[in-house]
């Protein structure tokens, strides 16, 4: 693997073999994945890219694996749609939406996930595991399946009842925990360290986290090969934000853009848990933990790994971070539904209703080209919004009745 340089210590900066770790032995600091990037940067160009397959796999000259697609279901290359409808209603100007629902198991965990499982099949396991809040649950169970890898995938028992069955179908073994995530994520992290499992989220982090970072790569290619302004991303663990904003250094990095990218990094939370969004409207570095209470499972870890790290990006690039109520998670869920055509999850909402309170305050502006990342499909949440929506009339099989149930000017038009 010419291009991986090894891991490196993201506080003290110690250099390490690749390896199934994922702290520094100095000082219990994250590891994540170095490269060499003049060595990508002579060989990697848009034609290769373009050639490539319509996967997260074009990317395989960032990504850290030695043989692309090992694992693959075909997550990636999502469709980036202009909002013009839903810019209109917030008072935006240029809006696209990185409709992440379309992936192999509905969320943007598949690309996480296939890097993960790509990379654990290399260090020889036969066991993969994960700590989810419920969409890595799914894309955990799927492709071990199609990998034909044994998997434990451990979740909190009160997730929404359609993401344990779209998990479950998977035939792998499906742990429901007594507790909240964090609570699921201490006995995970237990359970790392007394068997040779490859759990995506604790010892295959850093090849995980690095699956992120294609959706940067694929905003940039279907933006014509440039960053935009402004990017929203939901924060769970926060590093979903944070690898959105390296791939687009990335980028960079390897000649790929003709400007250097500035972009702005703003995140998106419900106020149910919003650890990072509070440390960042308290001015303070100090990322408290606190106890999830929102309808945004998908989002809820009161104890963010990579708080630190997405609060810097949003600072170092002068983006901003919201909390939002769950009564505007489901604002946001109807607002994208009804002016795009795409329904999301709680963690869409979240995105939804954050840009909105970001375009009030002023963060997101008009003029600028912004993205927001819609990351899972609103089939599995359908609880949040079934009570605030009905068939619009329920009629006898009768022209007479459909008449009684509308006005007449209304229907024909
Ligand atoms: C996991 C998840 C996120 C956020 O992921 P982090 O990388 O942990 O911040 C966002 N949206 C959805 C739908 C998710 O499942
Ligand atoms: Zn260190």
């Amino acid at each position: 693997m010419a291009h991986v340089a090894g891991l490196r210590c993201r506080e003290c900066g110690r250099e390490y073999e690749v390896a199934a770790a994922f702290t520094c032995e100095w000082c219990f600091g994250p590891l994540e994945v170095a490269y060499d990037y003049d060595a990508i940067a002579s060989t990697i160009t848009r034609e290769r890219i373009a050639a490539g397959p319509p996967t997260i796999w074009r990317y395989q000259d960032l990504l850290p694996v030695e043989r692309a697609a090992a694992v693959d279901l075909g997550a990636g290359f999502s469709p980036l749609v202009r909002a013009d409808r839903l810019a209109a209603e917030l008072g935006l100007g240029e809006v696209w939406v990185k409709n992440d629902t379309v992936n192999p198991t509905n969320s943007f965990k598949d690309r996480v996930t296939e890097v993960a499982l790509s990379k654990a099949l290399e260090f020889g396991f036969k066991t993969v595991a994960c700590a989810s809040t419920g969409n890595l649950a799914n894309a955990v169970a799927a492709h071990a399946a199609r990998a034909g890898l044994r998997s434990f995938v451990f979740v909190p028992a009160n997730l929404e009842s359609a993401k344990i069955v779209t998990t479950a179908v998977y035939g792998g073994n499906v742990v429901a925990i007594d507790g909240n995530y964090d609570d699921v994520n201490r006995l995970c992290a237990e359970i790392a360290g007394t068997y040779r499992w490859a759990f995506v989220n604790v010892n295959m982090r850093p090849y995980y986290a690095e699956g992120s970072k294609t959706l940067a790569f694929e905003t940039a290619e279907q933006l014509g090969w440039e960053a935009p302004d402004h990017v929203v991303v939901p924060v769970a663990s926060g590093s979903l934000l944070t690898k959105i904003h390296k791939g687009f250094g990335e980028l960079h990095a390897v000649g790929l853009l003709d400007r250097e990218p500035r972009v702005r990094v703003s995140g998106a939370q419900a106020a149910g848990c919003s650890p990072v969004a509070t440390a960042w409207i308290d001015h303070s570095d100090t990322i408290r933990p606190v106890k999830p209470s929102t309808i945004a499972k998908s989002l809820a870890i009161g104890n963010p790994a990579d708080g630190y790290f997405a609060l810097d990006a949003v600072r170092s690039t002068g983006g901003g971070l919201a909390a939002v109520s769950d009564e505007e998670v489901v604002d946001g869920i109807r607002l994208l539904a009804q002016t795009e055509g795409i329904f999301a999850e709680t963690a869409g909402g979240v995105t939804i209703a954050s840009l909105r309170r970001l375009a009030e305050e002023g963060v997101v502006r008009a003029h600028e080209r912004v993205v927001v990342y819609i990351t899972g499909i609103g089939l599995k949440t359908v609880d949040a919004v079934a009570p605030h929506v009905a068939p619009t009339a329920t009629i006898t099989p009768s022209l007479d009745a459909f008449h009684e149930a509308f006005d007449r000017d209304d229907i024909d038009q």
